[in-house]
């Protein structure tokens, strides 16, 4: 029977609380304990796939093609975890499987409601997931604020299971925001203490608090944090905020979280190991040899979270090449209005992230085309990769108004184009060349040398491919397809053979890169960056 820790968040959001659970999750396998994760959405979408990045961020896809919130990346990133499809749970999932078994007829005579059949429905999905796998512990994240209305039946259903796993079994942790007022030069407690009465009204006392602030928080403030929230004054956890996440875990460790947490859960005493996250990760991020500059071409760079795995995967790139990683946002309209030049010319490196719809696409061509021609390391992920596709169509082969179409459905260059079976489809959730495919790769090009065999599996989301009509005239003009899907023939890799380093791929290898384990293509890339430096 695993023990489960829930983690909820209160006062503001954005607090970190799935960075906060993914180091719960690190720390607890740095102690020798199997660990899942679990995170719960209120939303009513099915999951965010059809949500655009200014409402969602990243959409993070695991192997089983499952399209999930991005904690599912930080939980990837901190821990060993196998995730797939039942570890996002959503009210969109929930409400789709409890009306479905009501036409069925599985609850015949009775009326259906959100106490107990949408609560019994988010337990099993929860419980499920631990079901014959032999985990220790499954952390549960709950998404949103404690007082919002459409989280209230996950805190009902943690609340159930909380009372059902029984004593030293489920714990709850909430993760709270103490601010500090510089008027006052104080630090406040009252939110907390609003956050905890709004979690007991619902009949959850929260038994550790992860309180994140700005200040350091004195033992007084701890103290009287702990007298009005009911809990231990070990239970008040300091979270302060870091330069890296990847410190977090060793904070908590530090606020000795992980020994409060075995200790409520009652699981055996282990030492812990943290000594390959400290001296192979931290250490590395802290003291870098050398830094490089890298500008992230893309349409949503004024958003924190749309290209976050992209980000974390570059900077482990640098862990990996023992250099620190200055991402330049660029937008790629400001470079379709002012040329390439503008933006470019002091970076070390030019990566475009993936994306969908026309906006965008002119300025991130020019981008392809001055990465080309000045001979700076580029690097394209999906559009990216379909982008310098079109570019070199265009402006090597001749074929000038070459597009996707995607962009241009009548084009007479469609160098871009819909796979065949793709063409029937008309509904849009979950409908995508998703998930794990594997690719073989070419001898002799950089990707087998970055990944140093042939056979790779890589994750995807996408529906437009590589159009095969027009490998000959590309390959004769120095595009070569590098890596192959070999059922369907796809194109997954493309690279340019005269030139340092510009390499493309159609899946997204940035969903498996590790701070400890960074990808081979990212840890390529920003190797020949540096070379340029
Ligand atoms: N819009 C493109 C497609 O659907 C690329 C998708 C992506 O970059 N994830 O094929």
């Amino acid at each position: 029977m695993p023990k489960y820790i829930f983690v909820t968040g209160g006062v503001v959001s954005s607090l970190g609380k799935g960075i906060a659970s993914a180091s719960i999750g690190k720390l607890l396998e740095s102690r020798g304990l199997k660990v899942t994760l679990i995170k719960c959405d209120p939303y009513i979408n099915v999951d965010p796939g059809t949500m655009n990045p200014y409402q969602h961020g990243e959409v993070y896809v695991t192997d089983d093609g499952a399209e999930t919130d991005l904690d599912l990346g930080h939980y990837e990133r901190f821990t060993n975890a196998p995730l797939g499809k039942n570890n996002n749970v959503t009210t969109g999932k929930v409400y789709y499987s409890v009306i479905s078994k009501e036409r069925r007829g599985d609850y015949l005579g009775k009326t259906v409601q959100v106490i107990p059949h949408i609560t019994d429905e988010i337990k099993n999905s929860i419980r499920r997931v631990a079901r014959g796998k032999n985990f220790d512990v499954v952390i549960v994240e709950i998404g949103g604020t404690v007082g919002d209305i459409e989280g209230l039946p996950f805190l009902e259903a943690i609340r159930q299971l909380t009372i059902e796993e029984g004593h030293h079994n489920a714990i709850n942790i909430l993760v709270t925001l103490v601010p500090y007022i510089k008027s006052a030069s104080e630090i406040k407690t009252k939110p907390t203490q609003h956050s905890v009465g709004k979690l007991r009204e619902i009949g959850i006392q929260p038994d550790i608090l992860i309180c994140r602030s700005e200040r350091h928080i004195a033992r007084e403030a701890k103290e009287k944090i702990a007298l009005f929230c009911n809990v231990r004054d070990e239970a008040v956890i300091e979270a302060l905020d870091v330069e890296s996440i990847y410190e977090v875990p060793v904070m908590f460790s530090n606020e000795k979280l992980d020994k409060l947490i075995m200790k409520l859960l009652n699981l055996k005493y282990k030492g812990h190991d943290l000594y390959e996250w400290r001296s192979k990760v931290l250490q590395r991020i802290k003291n870098p040899k050398r830094e490089v500059k890298i500008a992230v071409v893309g349409k949503y760079i004024t958003l924190q979270d749309a290209y976050k795995s992209i980000y974390e995967a570059l900077i482990h790139g640098g862990i990996a090449n023992d250099a620190k990683v200055h991402i330049e946002r660029v937008d790629s309209d400001d470079i379709h209005k002012n040329g390439a030049k503008k933006y470019l010319k002091d970076v070390k490196g030019v990566l475009i992230p993936g994306g969908f719809g026309y906006r965008g696409i002119e300025g991130k061509v020019k981008a392809v085309r001055y990465a080309r021609e000045k001979e700076i390391p580029f690097f394209g992920i999906c559009l990216g990769m379909q982008t310098a596709v079109i570019e070199f169509a265009r402006n090597v082969c001749g074929l000038r108004c070459a597009n996707s179409t995607e962009f241009k459905k009548n084009t007479a260059y469609p160098v871009i184009s819909l796979l065949e079976k793709q063409k029937g489809v008309k509904i849009k959730g979950g409908t995508m060349r998703l998930g794990l495919y594997p690719c073989r790769l070419k001898n002799a090009t950089k990707s087998k040398s970055a990944y140093k065999k042939s056979k790779i599996s890589e994750r995807h989301r996408h529906r437009y491919e590589f159009n095969n009509k027009y490998k000959g005239v590309m390959e004769k003009k120095g595009l070569l397809v590098a890596g192959v899907y070999p059922k369907a023939n796809l194109a997954e890799i493309i690279e340019l053979e005269n030139h340092p380093w510009f390499v493309a791929c159609q899946f997204h290898p940035e969903f498996k890169s590790k701070p400890d384990k960074p990808h081979p293509l990212f840890k390529a890339f920003i190797g020949a960056s540096l070379r340029l430096s």
